[in-house]
């Protein structure tokens, strides 16, 4: 048997993590078996369509590298793989259940559901639909329909006895029918519901297996017996389960979970993601987290997927992001930091960016930084055309709050030493640094976060001295001067 698998997202909007963690395992699994993923675009709820979405959700797949062989764009064997392109298969298996009284027209007004959701309250019944146009005539409503008043199509539940299927994670799951009301298929506009577009495209389209959230596992018995009276064999439910925000509850904006997109603009690295979600509800050994796209597919079987729901630690991810950032070799990285600084970088700051100094950045903050945007934060001096020496009080610090004096006399011994440097690199400023800081007897990190200070122009930078390397010593010195002036200008 090939596995197919598919990913089946509502254009409603940006994918969310949660989501597209269903999809990662699908893909995984297909990916595993040397089977089939592939894309249906669920928009059957023309209320809920939101523009742009499919293209979205296009990105976050490939972004996140989760190719798909069949689908909108790409065409496939069962296409269109857009529902409200296939509405002749729904109103062929909506003729065929109504021919077999598995399904019967509804004529009932949102006045008359009101009312009987009323009067089921006030009798404390539980709600849902009683079944009442159950009892009109095919005849009858036949020509009902045909004389033009509005119908939706219902399908006719047993009302006795149970129905069980079969969910690969949970096992056997058996629901009582007299619970399960006569859900609406097919819809006034002519458009099926969820229930049905789902029994109707998941055999049409092959689905061996059906990933979806757990919240639809209460309508599973539903789907199973509309399998059964389209005739359609069952295929294999995977329900996953909710992840959870870090106080329990479901995951959300508020506990910073992000859209896929989002996560991609906030510069994290698709690796990272992937392997950060793969592991979201699985593991291959219950404790290796460092996985290749190429690990978790070789080691991904679906029925290992946990039950019980995942709990989103975004510090984690974050540590995450900051393993692969690491592990990536140093000139992919530096390609990598160089796309980000020229998004990231003020307007004025001339591109392309000089290569050259963002290869010689890598080394220094690959080990220093967790996200992307944190580097720009930490190597913008060396971009800029010119560095603001910091205010008076940022400059003395606490080590020169209360000796004032110290600092700019503490710079021009810098100056005067730097000055008369032969070479200008990193070990030469270092060993000069340190002989100022021992002639004039300043602690030595005083004296160079006073010089990173003026230099940069922030306290948090990479290593000082091969900063000092990439400023280059007429800037260094230049800016090492004016900060000994704002000092000076400010005591007088
Ligand atoms: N369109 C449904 C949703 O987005 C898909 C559920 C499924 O995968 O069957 O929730």
């Amino acid at each position: 048997m090939t596995v197919r698998l598919r990913y089946a997202p509502s254009p409603t909007g940006d994918p969310h993590v949660g989501n597209i963690r269903s999809a990662l395992w699908a893909w995984a699994f297909a990916r595993h078996e040397g089977g089939v993923f592939y894309l249906r675009i669920e928009d059957t709820d023309q209320t809920r369509l939101v523009p742009g979405s499919i293209e979205r959700i296009e990105a976050s797949l490939r972004w996140l590298g989760l190719d798909w062989d069949e689908g909108p764009d790409v065409g496939g064997p069962y296409g269109p793989y857009v529902q409200s392109q296939r509405l002749d298969g729904y109103r062929e298996a909506t003729g065929r259940l109504l021919a077999s009284d598995n399904a019967y027209r509804c004529f009932c007004t949102p006045a008359d559901l009101e009312a009987m959701r009323e009067a089921q309250r006030a009798a404390k019944q539980p709600p849902g639909y009683d079944g009442r146009c159950r009892l009109i005539p095919a005849a009858e409503a036949e020509a009902r329909a045909a004389a033009g008043e509005s119908f939706v199509v219902r399908f006719a539940m047993p009302r006795e006895g149970t129905t069980t299927f079969t969910d690969l994670l949970r096992g056997e799951i058996t629901y009582e029918n007299r619970l399960l009301d006569d859900f609406v298929i097919l819809k006034s506009d002519g458009f099926p519901t969820y229930h049905l577009a789902h029994a109707v495209d998941d055999h049409l389209m092959a689905t061996t297996h059906v990933t979806r959230g757990d919240e639809w596992l209460p309508s599973a018995p539903r789907h199973v017996r509309l399998f059964e009276a389209l005739g359609h064999p069952v295929p294999i439910y995977v329900h996953t389960p909710v992840i959870l925000g870090p106080d329990g509850g479901k995951l959300s904006k508020r506990h910073g979970a992000k859209s896929v997109l989002e996560y991609a603009e906030d510069g994290y690295l698709p690796d990272a993601l992937f392997n950060f979600l793969s592991i979201l509800g699985w593991s291959p050994d219950g404790a290796t987290e460092i996985l290749s796209r190429q690990q978790v597919v070789d080691a991904f079987d679906i029925k290992d997927l946990v039950v019980h729901p995942a709990v989103f630690d975004t510090q984690k991810l974050e540590w995450m992001n900051g393993v692969y950032m690491r592990a990536m070799a140093e000139d992919e990285l530096s390609e990598v930091f160089a796309r980000e600084l020229e998004r990231a970088l003020p307007a004025d700051v001339v591109r392309p960016l000089d290569r050259a100094l963002v290869a010689a950045i890598t080394p220094l903050v690959r080990e220093r930084v967790k996200l992307l945007p944190e580097v720009t934060a930490l190597v913008d001096f060396l971009f800029a055309s010119d560095v603001a020496a910091p205010p008076r009080d940022q400059l003395l610090g606490k080590a020169y709050r209360n000796r004032a004096d110290a600092a700019p006399a503490a710079i021009d011994a810098a100056v005067a030493a730097l000055d008369a440097l032969e070479a200008w690199d990193a070990a030469a400023i270092e060993e000069c640094l340190r002989a100022v800081a021992a002639q004039t007897g300043e602690k030595p990190g005083d004296l160079f976060m006073l010089c990173r200070l003026a230099v940069t122009g922030k306290n948090v930078t990479p290593p000082l001295f091969e900063s000092m390397e990439l400023v280059g010593r007429d800037a260094s010195l230049d800016r090492l001067g004016r900060a000994a002036e704002v000092l000076r200008a400010a005591a007088g």
